[in-house]
């Protein structure tokens, strides 16, 4: 997601650049303790392996407030005896319980200590149970400024959803939060809400039952790990649709979630899910939760790959809120959000990054799945305008890849500039039947994983067989497009790489005189020899990188 905040953050930055670039360099140094206890792997996280949440909130529309408790299941790795536990003000953790014990708790701010009864020995498997309550922080923006919408259908019913991306899944529960470890054997998610409304979370629906004081629970189970922000709760007067898709791995039981007004235009504008499910099997392999089925549920905010449950706003209408982000007429041919937000079922739901520094692995890979989603339906030229066309956003600001350990994202251009870094590469793989194994190969070798840019990195070069350590460093961790200088001297083109790291080598297909030629430029001059004194020379558009005519390379 987050698409809609880099466009507003591109139009502030117009206007006060040189605010933001000092802005920039501040925060270079401006990471806090609190960063550091939100975004790195602690002495008090690193001892214990996620093994489940059984999480159960009550919801009080009324009074804005939740409470509930989460029970997490952990493996030890090594004995210890305090754990990290995460919960945002202004929630509060009322209790922790361990062996029925009351245990103790050391508030730092977000960060919670727990003292665990005894020591604890490497390779059991224990449990503790945290309570909580509070009101929320409240999105004001959601999903980018994320936390709970609180509000209304326009039938006046409750209407109400979570999003946290980012902020983290602590805004509203207790857990470890942090990307890098997932709950390995899933998790429930009971809600309780006043009776008359549904409540939609991850997975399946297991349980439905009422109580005599007006309220009613339903229990969702998520047999897959999952991410923490993937965790989501969507409380509306929904009506309920579904449709069995064959699937690459079987019967795939896709449903729909969407307020009652809005069913009979749900089911006409949805037909672009079997669509998206049809093109990404083909592109990334299997749909990697047939087990926790596929849901589409709408909310009252943009949208959100929130696991087998993606979150649905986009007004029912095509493109981004109607509008086309490539400017090349292809964005309209399909609801962005639906498309966006599926794509991340695979980058980002099934291959998570280990720290959000590597967000790029998410946003790159499915921006970029927009133009293979295109690709399949309308074909390669529509997908190589799309990207392309998207290309318009892309600021080159700072890096894609942001800092560790403190919860730091990188560059907004990880979205297009990202994804057109992988339009490059499938350009230089001239290969498509290649550039399929490689995405999907992804998909299986990271199953169920979180992983870092080195992994996906080395996985990619290595099926290329090419050393792309240069390309990733240019492009992931640095903000110069790549130039292609070139001269041309009677029966010769001089040419080389300028506006480039140290080192930087990459192959690039160029036309002479109309014919493709391959050539690996380096930031040395080489020659290659022309028909004739008159050649002529053109550019490749699906490559990202810029060219210069010059009279004379020195
Ligand atoms: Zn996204």
């Amino acid at each position: 997601m987050k698409r809609y905040k880099i466009l507003l953050v591109a139009f502030a930055f117009l206007g006060t650049s040189h605010l933001a670039i000092s802005q920039l360099l501040q925060n270079k140094n401006q990471f806090t303790r609190q960063d550091t206890l939100r975004g790195s792997i602690t002495p008090e996280r690193v001892w214990w392996d996620l093994v489940r949440y059984d999480l159960d909130v009550k919801v009080e529309p009324e009074k804005k407030f939740i409470s509930g408790s989460n029970t997490v299941t952990y493996k030890v790795l090594e004995s210890q005896q305090v754990m990290q536990i995460d919960l945002q003000e202004p929630m509060k953790i009322t209790r922790v319980l361990g062996n029925n014990k009351e245990l103790s708790v050391i508030k730092e701010g977000n960060a919670h200590f727990i003292t665990l009864e005894k020591e604890q020995n490497a390779g059991a498997k224990n449990s503790i149970q945290i309570f909580f309550e509070g009101n929320p922080r409240q999105a004001k923006n959601a999903p980018w400024d994320g936390g709970f919408s609180w509000k209304k259908d326009r039938n006046g019913n409750h209407f109400i959803a979570t999003s946290n991306q980012g902020l983290g899944a602590s805004v509203w529960w207790p857990c470890k939060d942090h990307m890098y470890d997932e709950p390995e054997t899933g998790m429930t998610i009971a809600i309780t809400i006043p009776q008359g409304l549904t409540a939609v979370a991850n997975g399946r629906l297991t349980d439905e039952s009422s109580k005599d004081d007006g309220t009613k629970t339903f229990v969702w189970l998520v047999e897959n790990p999952i991410n923490n922000y993937g965790v989501n709760i969507n409380i509306g007067d929904y009506a309920n649709f579904s449709e069995v898709y064959e699937g690459e791995k079987g019967v795939l039981d896709m449903n729909y979630y969407v307020l009652k007004d809005n069913l009979e235009k749900a089911k006409e504008h949805f037909k672009d899910a079997p669509k998206m499910m049809k093109a990404f099997e083909h592109w990334f392999g299997p749909y990697p939760f047939y087990e926790d089925s596929f849901k589409l549920v709408e909310v009252p905010y943009l949208g959100m790959e929130h696991q087998s449950s993606v979150t649905y706003g986009n007004q029912y209408m095509n493109g981004y809120l109607g509008s086309d982000l490539s400017g090349s007429g292809w964005g309209m041919k399909f609801d962005f959000i639906i498309i966006h937000e599926s794509g991340h079922e695979w980058f980002a739901n099934n291959i998570t990054n280990k720290d959000i520094a590597d967000m790029w692995i998410h946003e790159s890979f499915t921006a970029y799945s927009e133009s293979l989603f295109l690709d399949y339906h309308y074909g390669k030229n529509a997908a190589s305008e799309y990207v392309i066309g998207t290309r318009r956003s892309i600021r080159n600001d700072r890096p894609l890849i942001g800092d560790y350990d403190v919860n730091h994202e990188g560059s907004g251009d990880m979205y297009y500039k990202g994804a057109n870094l992988l339009h490059t590469l499938r350009t230089i793989t001239n290969d498509d039947k290649k550039w399929r194994e490689i995405l999907r190969g992804l998909n299986s070798e990271f199953y169920h994983q979180t992983v870092t840019t080195a992994q996906i990195e080395n996985y990619i070069a290595d099926k290329m067989g090419l050393d792309l350590k240069p390309v990733f460093d240019q492009y992931l961790r640095n903000v110069r497009i790549p130039v292609l200088e070139y001269a041309m001297v009677k029966k010769k083109m001089h040419y080389r790489w300028t506006n480039v790291i140290d080192g930087f080598e990459m192959p690039i297909q160029i036309l002479i005189d109309g014919k493709s030629k391959w050539i690996t430029p380096s930031t040395k001059i080489q020659k290659l020899r022309l028909p004739s004194k008159e050649s002529e020379f053109d550019t490749v558009e699906d490559f990202y990188v810029e060219y210069k005519k010059s009279g004379k390379l020195n």
